[in-house]
């Protein structure tokens, strides 16, 4: 079992099919040559016996009927000698050819020197029958009651033990012959049990394997397409996701954008944007460093993620220091609100920043544009326009929002050039 668990799936197929057609050749060859046996023992037994018993019965016939009949039909006068002897003609003509078919059949060595016998004992018989049909037919009829039936009947009385004897021979042997019979039928039956029982076995010895190594190919295939699907996911993920602040990326955005904006064109909802700067990013990595620079805008993406939440709040990190913030189906009165929550959330962080000249801490100046976009609404319009809003936050002090919204007429509908 150890042994075939080692194996291929592949070579454990092939034995099993090897182990099918060896079965198959065994039962045809077992059922071929036990057939064969039997079909010999039924020969034997039907033209070893069976034909030849009736023979020598018929013989006896002969003897005890037809030959002793006409000898007392004519002793009591019944019939005439003439007739009697031809009757007696018949009979040993007919004995002479019954025991010839009786010898013409197959024969075994140890009846050999039986049947020599019985051929010599038969022989002096039909020469005594020739005999007695000769001296019945010249008989006188005056003679007739005079016969005497002794001599006749103990020759047949001799002839018919000599045919027992050969008919005891014939019992024996067709004992024997149904006894083969038996014998190779019960072979047989135990043979072909024993080949079922030996195919059934090593079949399930194999086919567990078999079913095993199935199962484990499918597990392993469904562990490995798991695995994969994993990694797509990761993959997929990844794609579309900043590193450093686990944010979307620019690419993300280009595709969220088109969609977001198509989608509330048709469900006629409101959208924003917002373009988000940290304020004298540059002077904050000269003072502390680009490593702390890196852990500062993760803390501004940390914070950006606490403070928008809902599923309809997509968040990216546009590149460098700059941020972009999509919400849809939000008034200006709320997006600027959000703004204004998301600009106080950051400063609370209290990030130290000397260079900032707007406060002691990190700050960002915020750019946000509202609008209810319809099929006149252009893509690259909008995002112009967050960050024209975002230039005027900066050129005003910085740390702080300026919101507006788009006048429909003005927005000629275009693609958006990402
Ligand atoms: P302003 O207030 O006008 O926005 O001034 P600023 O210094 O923030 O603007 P500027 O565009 O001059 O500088 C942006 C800086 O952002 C330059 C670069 O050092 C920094 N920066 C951009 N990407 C990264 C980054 O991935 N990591 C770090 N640490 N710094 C970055
Ligand atoms: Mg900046
Ligand atoms: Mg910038």
């Amino acid at each position: 079992m150890k042994l075939i668990n080692t194996l291929t799936l592949k070579f454990k197929l092939y034995i099993l099919l090897a182990l099918i057609i060896f079965s198959f050749l065994l039962i045809s060859a077992i059922g071929y040559f036990n057939m064969y046996k039997m079909k010999t023992n039924l020969d034997n037994l039907y033209f070893g016996s069976f034909i030849p018993v009736g023979e020598l019965s018929q013989l006896q016939s002969v003897y005890n009927k037809d030959i002793t009949l006409a000898f007392y039909q004519l002793k009591s006068s019944q019939i005439s000698p003439a007739v009697a002897a031809a009757k007696i003609d018949l009979s040993r003509q007919k004995i002479t050819h019954i025991w010839k078919a009786y010898q013409s059949h197959f024969k075994r060595d140890y009846e050999l020197s039986y049947l020599e016998y019985a051929h010599g004992q038969l022989m002096y018989s039909t020469a005594y029958l020739k005999r007695l049909s000769k001296a019945i037919s010249s008989l006188d009829e005056k003679n007739i009651p005079k016969l005497s039936s002794v001599s006749l009947l103990t020759r047949i009385n001799s002839i018919n033990e000599v045919i027992d004897t050969i008919l005891k021979y014939e019992q024996d042997i067709a004992k024997y012959e149904r006894k083969m019979l038996i014998i190779t039928y019960e072979e047989t039956l135990y043979k072909l049990l024993a080949i079922i029982i030996f195919v059934i076995a090593s079949t399930i010895i194999i086919v567990i394997p078999i079913f095993n190594s199935i199962q484990n190919n499918e597990r392993s295939i469904i562990h490995a397409s798991r695995k994969l699907e994993f990694a797509n996911k990761k993959l997929e993920t990844a794609s579309i996701t900043d590193a450093l602040t686990e944010l979307f990326n620019r690419r993300y955005f280009n595709l969220v954008y088109t969609r977001e904006l198509t989608r509330c064109i048709r469900e006629k909802k409101p959208l924003c944007f917002m373009m988000l700067d940290i304020d004298f990013f540059k002077g904050y990595n000269d003072t502390y460093g680009h490593l702390k620079g890196d852990a500062a805008l993760k803390k501004v993406a940390d914070t950006m993620k606490k403070t928008l939440k809902r599923p309809g709040d997509y968040l990216f990190r546009l590149g460098g220091e700059e941020f972009g913030i999509l919400i849809s189906n939000i008034t200006e009165d709320k997006a600027y609100h959000m703004a204004e929550k998301l600009r106080q959330n950051i400063q609370s962080l209290e990030i130290e920043h000397k260079e900032n000249k707007a406060s002691d801490y990190l700050t960002t100046s915020i750019g946000l544009i509202s609008l209810f976009p319809d099929q006149s609404s252009e893509a690259d319009y909008i995002i112009q326009q967050a960050d024209e809003n975002l230039y005027k936050a900066k050129d005003s002090g910085r740390n702080r929002v300026i919101s507006s919204t788009i006048d429909k007429e003005l927005t000629p509908l275009n693609n958006i050039s990402a």
